[in-house]
């Protein structure tokens, strides 16, 4: 089996921001010249996520209100009894997840007709970055 690894940053320039990332994660896949695997996306941040969907902005607008909706943005968590300001964040996070696994076939990855592959920020205005794992033959 073979392996590539890649990182990628983003510095989002609000506090909430739904990335399309498919090309990126295609292109990798292509550098790695992997045939037949899996591709592994990974947010290393627990206040940011990565999945699978549509890329319909008006979908994309009932994630994020949905998401506002079951872990709204507040003072009032435990958290934040740290001195953090971003308890609606982590838990952003665990409602969408943190990474996703995308088949490889044929040296492209195998989605469906409408899946894209998204990052998702709950608390960006900084630095922060997912890997990208392409593991098979
Ligand atoms: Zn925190």
């Amino acid at each position: 089996m073979r392996t590539t690894t890649e990182y990628v940053w983003f510095n989002t320039t609000r506090k909430r921001e739904f990335i399309n990332i498919t090309q990126q994660v295609a292109d990798v896949l292509a550098k790695s010249q992997i045939q037949e695997g899996l591709a592994l996306v990974s947010a290393m941040h627990i206040t940011a996520g990565v999945y699978v969907n549509d890329a319909e902005s008006g979908l994309i607008q009932d994630i994020e209100d949905w998401l506002q909706k079951l872990a709204p943005e507040g003072p009032d968590y435990r958290h934040h009894r740290t001195g953090e300001a971003n308890g609606d964040a982590h838990l952003k996070n665990l409602l969408i997840g943190h990474q996703v696994i995308v088949p490889v076939t044929d040296g492209k990855l195998d989605l469906g007709p409408w899946q894209q592959i998204y990052y998702a920020e709950f608390d960006g205005r900084r630095k922060k970055r997912i890997i990208i794992k392409i593991m098979g033959e």
